[in-house]
């Protein structure tokens, strides 16, 4: 799998501009995405959150939760959050929590997930991974699940570079992302994540976005995006011009 070009200006790498491609592009998210909430891994996460926050800036278990949640709320990361008030080293941050998670006891292979995947006309689309973790988290999920052959690269929150942090919802992350899979045309974008804010943000930037939410989640009160489903398996009807015909 390709890594993401670093566009966005912090960084001085020379990684050269992706090929541009007439195909269209379907971004997918990762985490609670490409494996179900009932993982708990955002729980196992937070856990390891709260204990790096009371590790690292002496407080107290409540107020270590406090911050973790504001930081979530305000920033949609909470490393965000740390490094911006409080100067943590976000590579340091990614090792302690995300790299830290036992995903090979949670994450295995899903066949049906990969035979959805591999269902995609990959003649027609082009497949990306578009994830507000860094790459080391992302690459490990997929591989985890047996399907990180199917996809040509990967958009991911760069912890690496020196300054803020650029994540999704931020238009300028979707619009990163449209440069490293080499996509100039909204209209060609397709994307899917479990968050409201990252779908409603994907949409208002021109991209045609489903919401996944999960039975056991709770929704929104109208959908944001231009669809809302339930499982993975809906992309087949919703984005049915994606696939090859059965
Ligand atoms: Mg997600």
């Amino acid at each position: 799998m390709a890594a993401s070009t670093h566009l966005n200006g912090a960084t001085t790498t020379t990684s050269p501009l992706a090929t541009p491609t007439q195909k269209s592009v379907f971004f997918f998210d990762i985490d609670n995405c490409l494996y179900p909430k009932s993982y708990k891994i955002h729980d196992r996460m937070s856990l390891l959150i709260d204990k790096y926050f009371q590790e690292n800036l002496s407080v107290t278990p409540e107020e270590a939760t406090k911050l973790h949640q504001r930081y979530y709320k305000d920033y949609g990361l909470a490393i965000e959050g740390l490094v911006r008030h409080h100067k943590v080293d976000p590579m340091e941050y990614n090792e302690k929590v995300d790299d830290a998670l036992p995903l090979d006891e949670i994450i295995k292979p899903n066949p049906k997930l990969r035979k959805l995947i591999q269902d995609i006309d990959r003649e027609q689309v082009k497949l990306w991974l578009f994830t507000n973790a860094y790459k080391t988290h992302g690459e490990r999920v997929v591989k985890l699940l047996g399907i990180e052959h199917l996809f040509e690269g990967m958009t991911y929150c760069d912890y690496a570079a020196e300054t803020n942090l650029l994540c999704k919802p931020r238009p300028e992350m979707y619009a990163k992302a449209m440069r490293d899979a080499g996509v100039e045309d909204v209209e060609r974008c397709y994307f899917v994540d479990d968050s409201g804010l990252n779908a409603k943000a994907a949409k208002a930037f021109g991209w045609k976005a489903a919401h996944l939410v999960e039975p056991m989640s709770q929704g929104p009160e109208a959908p944001v995006a231009d669809f809302q489903i339930a499982d993975l398996e809906e992309l087949r009807t919703v984005f049915a011009e994606l696939f090859k015909p059965s």
